[in-house]
């Protein structure tokens, strides 16, 4: 409050109280001439100027207060008055009443004339439209003036009976009119609470189960997350915005106001700007753009945090009016939620009549039920989300679970990283920490598509970085620096706004890194980067056992020694090529070979020797054949390879170079470089066979015949007569 403000509000209570006690002091006066039985006098014939003058006087002052407080005068600051201030006013008028009564009842024939039971009357009045304690000091102070009376007339004494009625009486009708007063006012406000709540719930119920029914936030709908939660926030506004509005009608038609309007304080809390009103004046007349908090009589309530009441402000003083409105009487209530302001609730009338306690208490309820609408969609809302996020985490780990190859895991990386937000480019990198580089192992997105299956040096680039950080980079989830670093200098992504790089952390090391990456701005935002962080994690625990899977499945799968298939692949892997061959009408060449004297080789050169003169082999027979066909190593020194759509001629001329190649190989050894010979039998499907079992037999029969004439050659199983 500005000292400006301070001596205002100074002045205006010392005005009011001096106003107030002049009143007060009239009254007494009044009420010692009543004692003295003043008007008795004037009743019984002795009408003089002075006592027609002080009758005239008391009644004046008594319509004057009355028309005051029927009509108030204007005061612009009215709002400003204590409540011990009103209850000082509610005296005076009731202490003139108390002391006009008396006068009427000395006019009428005295205490104890036919006309008495208007005290009765009165105390009824006073009980009812005062406070209960006010009302009560009153009706004793009219008793004891009852009682002054009698004592200067000397006459206490033997009406002690008369005055005991009356103050039971008294007592009885006093006690009467409040308990049938607080029973209706308390019934009335309970009405109204119970219609209050019975309203918001139904609504909420209904916005609530249309959301269930026509969009719950769940995922696979066919929507983008971004329009779900818009989905979900619109409505949760939607339904707020109807609760509100049915509430503040309520009030607005219970309290006979024209308009009960709720104002919402912008996030610094500078602004106030009209969220929700219902009114009987036009729509037109209100300023819907915010305007300053500090404004005007809702300024006063936000000023204060504390309800006002205002009479006649004036329209210039209602901010939430263009001009022009006339307003009687204002009524505002700080909204409050845990301690903060959020904005102000009104009431305002055209009728300059002072809103009283009891609409202030049910504006100050409202407003707290308001609150409560809005914290049960907050609440809503982030259960929603909270649900949605889960599903959404649930569904990544589960599909990078059961992700089992390294392939599988790399693109199933991708799509649950999709399941939190829509990215468009992604890569996931592998670390190797003992030739210090990285390999891009997969990506997704056209940007980035020729870089799948580089390796670079490790170097100063945000993936190196993230990795030896272990912690994700760039930390706001942007590109800042266009000129920074992804991969390397010479890997340049352009175009890229949004961008994150998670390591993929295992233990305290980190594989490789996650990367991804977006033309868009502000994508991965603060709670997303959180939840990609955790998926991030989960992939590198795939990765992981995608590498040991495929170690596994090697292991398996191929033979130690020289990186050939084992026995068993060479087997099922023949079946799938001769059910393709059959499928295509395609032939298939099986050739088998073994090595000329080979134990000899072993004998004379020693076991280890024997094992390189085998890998050298096996590296001949794996550069001949094509990525298409099988090289397996059938048994200890012998090989087979399964040729896809090759006959039994094109299977000679490939059986030919192999053979010549190993005769050419210089085997280093103690003794000297030696060479050594390949026999190679050859059949063919369909013409040599058409089942596995019979085409093994018939190249293995070639082969026979080869070792048999001469060793050093190929034989197809066609040619032996
Ligand atoms: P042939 O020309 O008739 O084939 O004569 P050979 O000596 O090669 O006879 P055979 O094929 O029966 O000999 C197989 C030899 O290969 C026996 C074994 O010592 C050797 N051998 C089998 N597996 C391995 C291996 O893994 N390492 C080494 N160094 N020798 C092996
Ligand atoms: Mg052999
Ligand atoms: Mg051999």
């Amino acid at each position: 409050m500005t000292a400006r403000q301070m001596v205002h509000r100074f002045a205006f209570q010392v005005r009011t109280a001096l106003s107030m006690w002049w009143g007060v002091v009239a009254a007494v006066a009044f009420g010692v001439l009543v004692t003295r039985g003043f008007f008795v006098d004037l009743r019984a014939g002795g009408a003089d100027l002075a006592r027609i003058t002080v009758a005239a006087a008391l009644t004046a002052l008594l319509a004057a207060r009355l028309v005051r407080r029927i009509r108030p005068a204007v005061e612009p600051h009215a709002d400003l008055l204590s409540p011990w201030m009103e209850a000082g006013r509610d005296l005076e008028l009731g202490l003139l009443v108390v002391v006009a009564t008396h006068m009427l009842m000395q006019l009428a024939g005295g205490l104890t004339s036919p006309a008495y039971p208007i005290f009765y009357a009165m105390a009824t009045f006073l009980v009812a439209y005062n406070r209960a304690w006010v009302g009560a000091v009153l009706v004793a102070t009219s008793l004891a003036l009852e009682a002054l009376i009698l004592q200067q007339a000397g006459q206490l004494h033997s009406s002690l009976g008369l005055l005991a009625s009356h103050v039971a009486f008294a007592v009885f009708f006093g006690t009467v009119s409040l308990v049938l007063l607080r029973v209706e006012v308390s019934n009335l406000r309970r009405e109204h609470r119970e219609r209050l709540d019975a309203e918001i719930a139904s609504r909420l119920q209904k916005a609530r189960e249309y959301r269930f029914i026509a969009a719950p936030l769940s995922s696979g709908d066919g929507r983008s997350r971004e329009q779900q939660e818009q989905h979900l926030y619109t409505s949760a506004v939607e339904s707020i915005h109807q609760a509100h509005y049915i509430t503040l009608s309520l009030l607005k038609g219970t309290l006979d106001a024209r308009a009960c309007a709720l104002l919402w304080l912008d996030e610094r809390g500078d602004y106030l700007s009209l969220r929700n009103v219902a009114t009987d004046g036009g729509r037109e007349t209100l300023q819907w753009a915010p305007f300053p908090a500090l404004a005007g009589a809702c300024g006063a309530v936000i000023k204060h945090r504390t309800a006002i009441s205002a009479l006649e402000p004036g329209g210039r003083a209602i901010p939430y009016y263009l001009g022009g409105v006339a307003v009687g009487a204002f009524l505002g209530v700080p909204v409050m939620e845990s301690g903060h302001l959020r904005g102000v609730m009104c009431l305002d009338r055209e009728e300059p009549e002072r809103f009283g306690a009891r609409e202030r208490q049910l504006l100050e309820d409202a407003a707290e039920q308001l609150m409560v609408t809005v914290q049960t969609e907050r609440m809503f809302c982030a259960v929603e989300r909270t649900k949605y996020e889960q599903e959404r985490f649930f569904k990544a780990s589960e599909m990078l679970n059961s992700a089992l190859g390294l392939e599988k895991v790399y693109e199933t990386a991708f799509v649950a990283a999709r399941q939190i937000v829509g990215f468009e480019y992604g890569a996931i990198t592998l670390y190797d920490d003992k030739t210090r580089r990285h390999t891009v192992a997969s990506v997704t997105g056209e940007p980035l598509s020729g870089f799948a299956g580089l390796s670079y040096a490790d170097n100063a680039g945000l993936v190196a970085m993230a990795i030896k950080n272990l912690h994700h980079l760039p930390a706001g989830g942007e590109l800042r620096d266009r000129s920074q670093v992804i991969f390397t200098r010479k890997m340049v992504v352009s175009g890229v706004s949004s961008l994150v790089v998670f390591p993929l952390i295992l233990g305290d090391r980190a594989l490789g890194a996650f990367v991804l990456a977006d033309r868009k701005r502000g994508l991965f935002t603060a709670d997303r980067r959180e939840m990609l962080g955790v998926i991030a994690n989960q992939v590198a625990v795939s990765v992981q056992n995608g590498k040991m899977y495929k170690q596994m499945e090697d292991m398996a799968t191929t033979d130690g020694l020289t990186g050939l298939v084992n026995h068993r692949t060479f087997q099922e892997r023949f079946d799938e090529m001769l059910a393709r061959a059959e499928r295509a009408d395609k032939p298939v060449s099986l050739l088998l070979t073994d090595i000329d004297h080979f134990k000899s080789v072993n004998d004379t050169y020693g076991h280890p020797v024997g094992d390189a003169v085998l890998r050298e082999v096996a590296g001949v027979l794996g550069e001949q054949a094509r990525a298409v066909d099988v090289v397996a190593r059938y048994g200890g020194e012998e090989f087979a390879l399964v040729l896809e759509d090759t006959d039994r001629k094109g299977a000679l001329i490939l059986a030919e170079r192999i053979r010549e190649q190993v005769a050419a190989l210089k085997h280093p050894s103690d003794q000297g470089p030696f060479s050594c010979t390949l026999s190679l039998g050859v059949a063919s499907y369909p013409v040599d066979g058409t089942h596995k079992k019979l085409l093994v037999e018939r190249a293995d029969q070639a082969l026979y015949h080869a070792k048999e004439h001469g060793r050093n050659q190929t034989v197809c199983f066609a040619d032996l007569g």
